[in-house]
């Protein structure tokens, strides 16, 4: 087998299996659940799952997406997700599987699996978990002290935590309603110490922008409640996975969105 063709397969399988992992943040981490030592089992029928029943993609295809136990069906978000991951890995393969491109490979793909967490489960709990901001700030901080000065990572953080805080603030002292939660001000403070102050300025009106114009139109559609809490999360990861993955793209289109206004 050629280096190129092994590097492929080997990405796709680490992909599907962290995409596996994915899969037990989002369905445990809102309850509060243990994502390391607690056992899989059927949420309905709490069979244990064995662990040949437990592998990335193969396993929900030869159970036929059903449980062994009791038949009831098993959720087709659990092969979406790790074929999403999966997929993400072919996009940043690494050039050989010396040391410097598999730590940048592990980098690029648990920041992946992070957004990809924030994306469902805000979505679903219109929550954040904490733990997975966290874990992005501390990442995204020992990247940053690699790659950048210590100002872009300073004014990103005072910036990224400031403007939406304040912002939020003034919203709520003005019509008395809260408009980003704190878990989306805990993500643009995480992701602005890699983004740095304009990054994260970009991220924030573009997000904000996204998030409203999208929630906005589908209440006026009636398909969701008019008091609804508007996710933030998923508008958030969705501009940062583009400054993340494809920065020359974003500030292309950027440049091209900015003419187009002024
Ligand atoms: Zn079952």
């Amino acid at each position: 087998m050629s280096l190129g063709l092994f590097i492929i397969i080997f990405s796709f399988l680490v992909g599907i299996t962290v995409g596996s992992f994915v899969n037990v943040l989002i369905v445990r981490l809102p309850g509060g659940g243990d994502v390391v030592f607690e056992e899989s089992h059927c949420p309905k029928c709490k069979k244990a799952i064995r662990w040949y029943e437990n592998i990335p993609l193969l396993s929900y295809f030869f159970l036929r997406g059903k449980c062994s136990g009791c038949g009831d069906r098993i959720s087709f978000q659990y092969p979406l997700i790790e074929l999403i991951t999966g997929l993400f890995c072919l996009l940043i393969l690494p050039k050989d599987l010396t040391l410097p491109y598999l730590l940048t490979f592990s980098l690029k793909l648990s920041v992946f699996a992070c957004f990809l967490t924030i994306f469902v489960v805000d979505i679903r709990h219109q929550i954040i978990p904490n733990y997975i901001n966290l874990f992005l700030f501390i990442v995204l901080t020992l990247v940053s002290l690699f790659l950048f000065k210590w100002t872009h990572i300073v004014l990103g953080i005072l910036v990224g935590v400031g403007f939406p805080g304040v912002v939020t603030w003034a919203f709520y002292k003005l019509k008395g309603q809260i408009g980003l939660g704190m878990g989306d001000i805990k993500l643009y403070g995480a992701l602005s110490v890699y983004l740095g102050p304009m990054g994260i300025i970009q991220n924030i009106f573009l997000s904000c922008f996204s998030g409203s114009f999208v929630i906005g139109t589908l209440m006026l559609l009636n398909k969701v409640k008019k008091d609804t809490k508007i996710p933030f999360g998923p508008f958030i990861v969705l501009v940062a996975f583009f400054q993340f993955y494809y920065p020359d793209y974003f500030n292309q289109v950027m440049k091209v969105f900015l003419f187009s206004i002024f």
